[in-house]
């Protein structure tokens, strides 16, 4: 089955443009030129993924992106953003505000789908359906979430990758580098920095539950999963 995009974005011709690469590689697509009408649309269906432009004219593409994270609904849904600005700030601001990519203007529609394809990976299951538990905190593969008893711990498509390797390497500490290549693929352009931000986000949906102290900074070395304290 095809893949269902929701393309925000009030500029037509790039909306337009976009629209034409996705459906020609075999997307499916929906559109809103604003953010009022992206809501609608995500209140009528859900989509597989969200490309959300920075600058829309009723509310930022930032603000849209915090509203869909912070609805319990839509929160599990990725979004890519796409802006003109190509300013590390902003790339961060993007990042924290719930966007699982960033792409910058100009960019080609192959690259687009590149991004596209990488972040909806991360959001597939593995399907060997093993279950992975830690101290009450269960990883189910199959069904890609995470429980902790009967609720689910809400988690974006990276977080829960992240998790995934996290839990099924415990005990070791990783560099930022080899989370990179490890959680995010080799062949995906990401700056380190990207990763600090992904593991707050992840700490702060397990601290709801408790857990957060298991995802552990190391000093001058990068992150390790691990249910000591020392
Ligand atoms: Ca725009």
């Amino acid at each position: 089955m095809s893949k269902q995009v929701l393309i925000v974005e009030d500029e037509r011709p790039i909306r337009d443009m976009v629209s034409f690469s996705l459906r020609r590689a075999g997307f499916e697509v929906r559109e809103a030129e604003d953010s009022r009408s992206a809501r609608a649309s995500l209140a009528d269906r859900r989509p597989d993924l969200i490309l959300i432009d920075w600058m829309l004219p009723d509310m930022s593409g930032l603000e849209l992106t915090r509203a869909i994270k912070r609805d319990r609904e839509t929160r599990g849904l990725p979004i890519i953003m796409l802006t003109a600005r190509a300013e590390e700030g902003d790339k961060v601001a993007g990042l924290e505000g719930g966007a699982d990519d960033y792409v910058t203007k100009p960019f080609s529609p192959r690259e687009l789908i590149a991004r596209i394809n990488a972040v909806l990976r991360r959001g597939q299951p593995n399907g060997d359906g093993e279950l992975i538990a830690v101290e009450g905190l269960a990883l189910d593969q199959a069904s890609h979430r995470v429980l902790v008893g009967e609720r689910t711990v809400p988690l974006g498509p990276t977080e829960y990758r992240m998790l995934e390797f996290f839990m099924t390497h415990p005990e070791r500490v990783y560099t930022r580098d080899q989370l990179l290549d490890r959680v995010w693929g080799g062949n995906v352009y990401v700056e380190e920095r990207t990763i600090d931000v992904h593991i707050r986000r992840l700490r702060k949906a397990l601290e709801e539950f408790g857990y957060d102290r298991l995802v552990q900074t190391v000093r001058g070395s990068g992150y390790r999963f691990s249910a000591r304290t020392s």
